[in-house]
């Protein structure tokens, strides 16, 4: 366990000339406008990584052509009426990245960054999330491109309903079947699965997940993606020999992942020294109460006010000398430009994409264990999965059982990618490529869509 430094503290890093010295040699190897666009596009860091995976795999030139595009994309008008009587039109995405395991599975998520490009991305790390973790769905995501935080409830309910209508048949139980994502909750998936009852005639719960408990979600699903990142962090911590009380952890995003993780890991004896969310960072040696901090993001929306803690930089943030950082809130956080000033011992993904490649390199050669985002942040889909079980069988699970079974899941789930880390002397990002695209390749071949 190490001891948080202040956060003024000039990163220091014993090998981080020398990290930044071989990322160079790599990026020069490399061809470097890939790796430039990688730096900067969510779709092309999921091409790197997906590329680097399935040359180790020797994967089959057809599987490999038919997995590296997304089997659907969807853009949709969504005209809605504003509360003032006028009428926006905002652009909805969907797409099905790969069903071969199953019916296409991930969240909207409703956000001004929204685009094809990201919506892709999100989705292909979906179909490598839920063979990672070996449950029987495959990759898809979609999103509207639009601002939420200012819109009345009224307005979000028109909105997710013309969504719904503008994506017809494309969703549906046994075909694709949305969840939460950024700036979008149970309530907006309660209209998701209204839309869809009402436009086929019949109630259908199981079309949908994260749904509220009354509604047919599953117990544990808020608490899930965190749960998750706790499970793998302290599978992670243990396995670098660091024990898990006392350990000092740092949280970047206090929405649904970063919070729950935080009062999970918490609860395991962790010390939260510092969070963030998109207001700033803020910094306690003696670290946060995450229940109180919770609490008073759930008053007042933000960690803005928050009137405990140091106020950092997002710079200074991230170069904690904590145990364990967790990236719990966007995209492309961890970059080349500032991978060198990490020092935490593991870096726990709760979001999707928060590292490039060229920041995987560096991190890599400075010795910090990363826990990749499509196994770290699976708890989510993993849950959801429970929750379309519990739907199709009409049949409600209690939360210990869901936890329990969450943890078997996680916990194995860890140690198969730790396992093929340790078998082919690659990082762990690069072995859940592995495994994943492995699973999915195995299955195209038995179904000989491919031939
Ligand atoms: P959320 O909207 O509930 O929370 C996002 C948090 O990130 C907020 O606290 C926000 O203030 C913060 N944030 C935004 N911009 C920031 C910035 N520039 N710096 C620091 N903090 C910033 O979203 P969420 O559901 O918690 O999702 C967070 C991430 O986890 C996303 O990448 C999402 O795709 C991923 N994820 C979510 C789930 C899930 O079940 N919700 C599952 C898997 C992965």
């Amino acid at each position: 366990m190490s001891t948080p430094q202040p956060p003024h503290d000039p990163p220091v890093n014993g090998q981080g000339e020398v990290a930044l010295k071989t990322s160079r040699t790599k990026l020069t190897e490399r061809d470097a406008a890939a790796a430039d666009a990688a730096e900067q596009s969510p779709l092309a860091a999921m091409i790197v990584r997906f590329d680097q995976a399935a040359d180790l795999l020797e994967l089959e030139p057809g599987v490999r052509r038919i997995l590296r595009e997304p089997e659907m994309q969807l853009a949709v008008a969504v005209p809605v009426m504003r509360d003032s009587g006028e009428m926006d039109v905002f652009t909805g995405y969907r797409v099905q990245h790969n069903t071969a395991r199953g019916p296409g599975k991930g969240g909207i998520r409703y956000d001004l960054h929204v685009s094809m490009d990201e919506v892709t991305a999100l989705a292909a790390w979906m179909t490598w999330k839920c063979a990672v973790v070996d449950v029987p769905f495959g990759g898809a995501k979609g999103g509207i491109l639009c601002d939420p935080t200012g819109m009345s409830q009224g307005e979000l309910e028109r909105l997710t309903r013309s969504y719904v209508r503008g994506l017809g048949d494309v969703i549906g139980p046994d075909k694709d079947v949305p969840a939460p994502d950024v700036n979008t909750n149970a309530q907006v998936m309660a209209w998701v699965m209204d839309a869809y009852s009402k436009q086929i005639g019949h109630t259908v719960t199981s079309v949908v997940t994260g749904k509220p408990i009354e509604l047919g979600g599953s117990l544990g699903r808020g608490d899930a993606t965190g749960r998750g990142v706790m499970l793998a962090s302290r599978e992670a911590l243990d396995h670098i020999g660091l024990p898990v009380v006392g350990a000092t952890v740092a949280v970047q995003g206090f929405g649904n992942v970063g919070s729950a993780a935080a009062r999970l890991l918490q609860a395991e004896g962790c010390r939260i020294v510092a969070i963030a969310d998109r207001t700033g960072a803020i910094f306690d040696a003696a670290g946060f109460d995450t229940q109180d901090a919770t609490a008073w993001v759930r008053k007042h929306g933000t960690l803005a006010e928050y009137p405990r803690g140091d106020r950092l930089t997002d710079e200074e943030f991230l170069a904690l000398e904590v145990d364990l950082l967790v990236p719990a809130a966007l995209e492309g956080v961890l970059t080349r430009d500032n991978a060198a000033t990490v020092r935490a011992r593991v870096v726990c993904e709760g979001a999707n994409g928060p590292t490039t490649p060229g920041a995987d390199d560096i991190l890599d050669a400075n010795g910090i264990l990363v826990v990749p985002d499509i196994l770290a942040n699976a708890g989510g889909v993993t849950v959801s999965y429970f929750e379309w079980v519990q739907n199709r069988a009409a049949y409600m699970w209690s939360e210990d059982i869901v936890n329990d079974r969450l943890r078997e899941i996680m916990t194995r789930g860890f140690h198969s990618v730790l396992g093929q880390a340790e078998k082919h002397g690659v990082s762990m990002r690069t072995a859940a490529y592995m495994l994943s695209i492995g699973r999915v390749a195995a299955v195209h071949k038995l179904r000989g869509v491919y031939a």
